[in-house]
């Protein structure tokens, strides 16, 4: 069966890009009924840090996609993938090379001087084993062909094909014996049964170089099957430059804290991003699972586009159930905040809100205490007129037997009526006096969310 994995280093956060490589990655495994792995590329010990590998558990748990078995640690197979070079080494696929830093620079130098292209010729290259020297350092390098040509019917990309002539004698054990990441990567998704790697495009290179270690191997433990590549094209932003913080390259758990995102909005909005089912902008989890095909990803980069992801996290905000927005949006209110209140506040709060921030602003007036705060805009229109309208409105309001939405609603109509008022006349003051703002949910709801209690004591504040 097919097996896929997503394999970040841990040397910052969980960029969206990752997150998407993740979800295809997930996707495909999902769609074929196979298998999800993670495998955290921390070979780099000095920029592989806990947070980071922290933060991208963290964001993969919340969007959904861990791997389907334990992580596997790469550094921690270090001695396995030694073992592959030797491997390599005694087969003849792979040779030790003496050449120091500065025989190499020098080298380096004098092409550029001639104004050719470097490449690793070295002598060591066909040396026979008995004349390795012993106490001398060396590094293990592998023995690129230098006929013929490589082609990689990539998945998304299409074929591509490379003279080998183009592949260097790259290396695999540096000399102090540590496995490069080119060496790495193959031995473990060969050991973890890797049938597909999905990454980003900037890897298509190495692809070619990993396959040389894969067919080396084929020799020797006999039957590395060559795994199937598809390179996904980077993000880029809405102006077509390679995506960057400017353009909202933030890590994951910034668009859930910061931005107030849900994760089944980045889901559907990194699914889309590139990848296409008609016209559907709107894609459940289970449809992507049915609908999903690694071919179908498109070549050219994707463009990130900040007000398309708000607009798809409005959706999911009204789709979303009331209580669970109410726990989400509680810590972002500040002050106490009663969650019951909250959630039955919640279906007139969110037909407005594009991310859990605004719901928060949206619900703040249910919970500041009194004396209210009272933005500019909304003291500018309690007028002296305004607040002796106020306090006929409390008049009036006051005795209602039953404090619902129709009983206010024909109360107020009634009064407008009888003044010869619009009612924007009435909800105008009405709304500064209830949450200090000029923007809320209907007057009617407001009121009612409220209380008899409290909205009459926050009127009765503001009549003269
Ligand atoms: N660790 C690599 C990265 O974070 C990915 C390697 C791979 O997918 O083969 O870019």
């Amino acid at each position: 069966g097919v097996v896929t994995r997503f394999a970040p280093s841990p040397t910052g956060f969980l960029h969206i890009g990752g997150a998407r490589t993740a979800l295809f990655n997930w996707l495909y495994a999902r769609h074929t009924g196979g298998k999800y792995l993670l495998r955290i590329e921390d070979t780099d010990r000095a920029r592989s840090t806990e947070p980071a590998i922290a933060a991208i558990f963290d964001g993969l748990d919340w969007l959904g996609l861990m791997g389907d078995e334990p992580a596997t640690f790469q550094f921690a197979r270090s001695d396995r993938h030694a073992e592959v070079a030797h491997a390599l080494l005694g087969a003849g696929h792979a040779y030790r090379c003496y050449l120091t830093q500065e025989e190499l620079a020098a080298r380096r130098e004098q092409a550029q001087a001639e104004r050719r292209p470097f490449r690793i010729e070295s002598e060591w290259r066909d040396a026979a084993p008995n004349s390795w020297p012993a106490d001398q350092p060396y590094v293990v390098r592998i023995k690129a062909p230098r006929e013929g040509e490589t082609t990689i019917d990539d998945l998304v990309q299409g074929s591509i094909t490379v003279a080998n002539v183009e592949l260097d004698d790259f290396i695999l054990l540096r000399s102090d014996g540590t496995p490069t990441y080119m060496l790495a990567v193959v031995v473990d998704d060969h050991d973890m049964g890797v049938t597909h790697v999905i990454r980003g495009d900037d890897h298509i290179n190495n692809a070619f170089r990993q396959l040389l270690i894969i067919r080396g191997m084929h020799a020797v433990e006999g039957g590395w099957p060559d795994p199937a590549y598809g390179h996904v094209p980077l993000i880029h932003g809405a102006d077509g430059a390679k995506l960057s913080k400017r353009h909202g390259a933030l890590g994951v758990d910034a668009y859930r804290d910061e931005m107030g995102i849900l994760p089944e909005a980045l889901f559907n909005y990194l699914l889309r991003l590139g990848w296409g089912h008609g016209d559907d902008e709107i894609i459940s989890r289970d449809q992507a699972v049915e609908w999903f095909d690694i071919g179908h990803v498109g070549k050219g980069a994707a463009r990130f586009d900040l007000a398309k992801l708000q607009s798809l996290n409005g959706h999911y905000l009204r789709e979303a159930d009331d209580a669970r927005l109410a726990d989400l949006v509680a810590p972002r209110i500040t002050g106490a905040v009663d969650l019951e209140l909250l959630t039955r506040a919640m279906p007139v709060l969110k037909v407005r809100a594009k991310d859990l921030n605004e719901l928060a602003a949206g619900a703040a007036f249910l919970f500041t205490t009194r004396p209210l705060a009272i933005e500019d805009k909304a003291a500018a229109l309690l007028t002296d007129d305004a607040r002796a309208l106020l306090g006929a409105i409390a008049e009036r309001i006051t005795g209602l037997r039953d404090w619902t939405l129709d009983v206010l609603e024909a109360a107020l109509k009634a009064m407008a009526e009888e003044r010869g008022l619009g009612l924007g006349k009435l909800a105008q003051p009405l709304r500064a006096a209830l949450t200090g703002q000029t923007t809320s949910p209907g007057i009617f709801d407001v009121l009612v969310l409220l209380g008899r209690d409290e909205s009459l004591a926050r009127i009765g504040a503001q009549v003269l």
